[in-house]
Parts: C-alpha cells; structure tokens; sequence
C-alpha cells in the first residue's frame, strides 16, 4: 500500500477501506509508518470526518491493538460508566459500589485527571493504601468475587490508542469528535463489558460546550457501542456549575462516601441514582426505572452499598477505615475564604476556572510528571441560583501551601458571576440516548 494515497483519498473526503485503516494503526502503533505521514491523516479525519464504518474499522483496529479484557467466565452482565470529565465529577465513586450491591458486575476501567477536570483514580489514591494498578488476572478475580474493580488503565489495553493519543496533541487534532468516539470506545469495548452507560457533558466546564456537539459526541459513541454488540445509553447531562460541593481528591472521595451514608449534595444523588438505574436496568436487575429506584434505595438505606464500598476498600488494599474516619485521609493546614464583592443572584459558575483553580493549588496537574496534593480542594459552597450579599463567603480554597494561591482565588473569584436577575432552571439530566436492541 502507498501511503500517500490514503492520505489524499481522506483529503479528498471519500471513504477509507477496512484494509486502510487496519494498515494505518498496525504501522504506526509498530513504528513502520513515520509520524510526519501519521499526523497527514490524522489532520485530514480531523477535518473531512470518517463515516459509520470507517468508525468501526478504526475503532475496532485500536481496540485489537493489545489485548481483550474476557470476562466470559463470570456469570451475568458486566456494565460499565464512562464520562467524558467535569468539575467535582465525582459520580462513578458512590456509583460502583451501589450498582455492585445490588448485584451488577461492575468491571471499572478509570483515568487520572486531563486539563481542568478531575481523574477517578487519582481521588481513589486518596485513601491511604488504595491500589489502583492491579493485574489483569487479579482484576478479573475481583470482579468475579467482589462484584467490582476500580483499575487505572494498562498499557497492554488498545495500546495504538496511547500512541496515536499522543500524536494527536502534539498535531492539534484532539478535539475531532470521530477521534475522540474511537479512542474512547477502542478502550471501554476492551474491557469485557456487555453494556456501557455514557455521561456526555456539556457547559461551561465539559469539552464539549455546546449542546449540538455533546448530542454528536453522545451519538457517535453510542453508534460505535452499538454496532459493537453492546447495549449503551448516553446521558448528555449539565457541566455548568461544578456537580456537588467538592472539587478536589480527599474531599470528592468524603463527599462519595457521604451519599453512601444517605446523605451528600442533591446534584451528585441526582446523577448517581440516575446511572445506577440505568446500569441496572442494562444489568437485567430491573425491568424499569422505578424497580431500579427501590433497588438503589434500599442499597442506602440497608447499608449494603457502603459495605461494598468497604470491601472495595479492603480488596484493593486500601483502609477501610476512612468511611468513620475522615481524617485519615489526607487533608489540608489552610483555609481562604473567598467572599461575594456585590449583592445579588450567583447566575453561573465557570467550572473549568474552578478546575484551574484546584490545579492551581496542586490538587490536579499541569503536566502529567506533577505531584497532586490530594489533601487540596475547593469547596464550591454557593451554587448558581442562590442570592447573594457582598461579604458572603462563596467558596473555599483549601490548601496546603503548594501551588499558586493567589492565582486559585483570582481564578475561583473570576468564576463567579453575580447578576441583578435569578438565573432560569436548567435540568441535570438534559437527554438520553438509547441504543439497545443488540439482536
Ligand atoms: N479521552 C480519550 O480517551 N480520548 C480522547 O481522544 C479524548 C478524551
């Protein structure tokens, strides 16, 4: 094959053969193909697209690039979550506990933070002990006898995605939603899993901002799902205000634990109880929303959910101990206020300046070699809405003398916007997107 004619067939906009593709991702994931004609055809999907099946063809060749997690060996549906990152997007640490205690396989492959959002692994790294790096085997035992795993993501998964990952933000082609869709779906179809629920987020603090390309972001990795045989479901939900009170490692993992006990901020039991529900409904627990409702409830309020939380805890080597006591975890020696200069309503929050601000303050990272301070936070104590006078204490910064923190109060202070007229209501949950049928 020539691979200068693949390029200029993908400038030209016409569709790419399964045999193209699979020799795009074999020679350069197997360093035959350089990157200067790498970066040529990234640049050109990027700009021309790629159909359904050529989708498919690059999803499935990035996914078949390591290994497949099978997991055929465990009896019933596993059903995983993935978001594409938020602010205090904290949902999948209460959720895998809940969906797990009512008898849902939860296999849960998670990320460190990217840019302003957080990462899953590094608020689980919170807890003193917790190992998120567990072998294939040991991970696929934990699944079969704890119902649940909570792992970091290994190199021997669609390992051609790492690589054209890294291609892909020394090109400037990350942000092409058929590149995204594939990369995203390359690693959550390799591991094991028969069913997938999406929350896509929009707003000020998502990726994707607008509405239009979340609804085209949810679509196309529900499509890939799909047409891989996996029942999915995308929620597109709200990322404007940043989800919970919480932004930060130890004080995310406090803020998961507390909806286990039954309490915890309205926004997160929202989204979680919401995920959970359709994870069981995919999971054939529930027929509906409703049956799965009671199942998530009496998951509360018997306790069984934070036990499983317990036990995810303790089998991940983890102490167990921090559900009664929080000061355990890492923490924090300083606290600023960060007050309200006028009266009037709170109308938005910018969520990626509070993500900046965490970072600011060490809580996530600038380049991926930088050390977190896992104690670090903001509590985003006023939510849009809320009527304000000058003087009000809005938010938190909680530190340990790392990082900037002038910069993170410049940042948390710029994110609030206080206008003279109460801002309209916007739902959590704006659409859901179905694609089930895998007979
Ligand atoms: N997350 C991914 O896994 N891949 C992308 O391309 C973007 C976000």
């Amino acid at each position: 094959m020539i691979f200068q004619d693949v390029i200029i067939k993908k400038r030209e906009g016409l569709e790419l053969t399964p045999e193209e593709i699979h020799y795009f991702v074999r020679e350069y994931s197997e360093g035959r193909l350089p990157d200067y004609q790498a970066s040529a055809l990234l640049m050109a999907i990027f700009i021309k697209g790629l159909s359904g099946s050529e989708l498919t063809a690059l999803t499935q060749e990035m996914l078949h690039s390591g290994d497949v997690v099978d997991l055929s060996h465990i009896n019933g549906v596993k059903v995983d979550k993935h978001s594409t990152g938020g602010v205090g997007d904290k949902i999948s640490i209460p959720l895998a506990p809940i969906v797990a205690a009512c008898g849902v396989y939860v296999p849960m492959i998670s990320g460190r933070g990217l840019g302003h959002t957080g990462g899953t692994l590094d608020k689980l790294e919170s807890i003193p002990g917790f190992n998120v790096n567990i072998p294939m085997d040991k991970f696929k035992e934990i699944v079969e006898k704890t119902g649940v795993c909570l792992i970091g993501q290994t190199s021997q998964l669609a390992p051609a995605d790492k690589k054209i990952y890294a291609l892909r933000d020394a090109t400037g082609t990350v942000p092409s939603i058929p590149l995204i869709s594939s990369s995203i779906m390359s690693k959550k179809l390799a591991e094991g899993i028969d069913a997938l629920v999406l929350d896509v987020k929009t707003g000020s603090g998502a990726f994707m901002k607008s509405l239009e390309d979340a609804r085209t972001l949810a679509t196309t990795l529900a499509d890939i799902g799909y047409r891989s045989g996996k029942k999915v479901t995308a929620f597109i939900t709200r990322m404007d205000d940043p989800l919970g009170i919480a932004v930060g490692n130890s004080s995310e993992i406090i803020e998961s634990i507390e909806v286990l006990k039954g309490r915890g901020p309205e926004d997160i039991k929202e989204l979680t109880f919401k995920i959970a529900c359709e994870m069981l409904i995919l999971g054939n627990k529930a027929t509906n929303e409703k049956e799965a409702m009671d199942l998530v409830n009496r998951s509360i309020s018997d306790g069984s959910a934070l036990s499983k939380f317990a036990e995810i805890i303790k089998v991940q080597n983890g102490n167990p101990a921090i559900l009664d006591n929080y000061k355990l975890m890492p923490g924090y020696t300083h606290t600023v206020e960060v007050k309200s200069t006028s009266d009037g309503w709170v109308s938005s929050i910018n969520s990626t300046e509070i993500g900046m601000a965490g970072i600011e303050i060490c809580a996530g990272r600038k380049v991926v070699t930088d050390t977190v301070d896992h104690g670090a936070g903001i509590d985003v104590l006023i939510k849009s809405g809320t009527m304000v006078k000058a003087g009000d204490v809005l938010a938190l910064i909680n530190h340990n003398g790392n990082g900037n923190i002038e910069e993170a109060i410049r940042r948390t202070k710029s994110a609030y916007i206080i206008s003279e007229n109460a801002p309209g209501k916007v739902p959590l949950i704006i659409e859901e997107i179905r694609r089930q049928d895998t007979n």
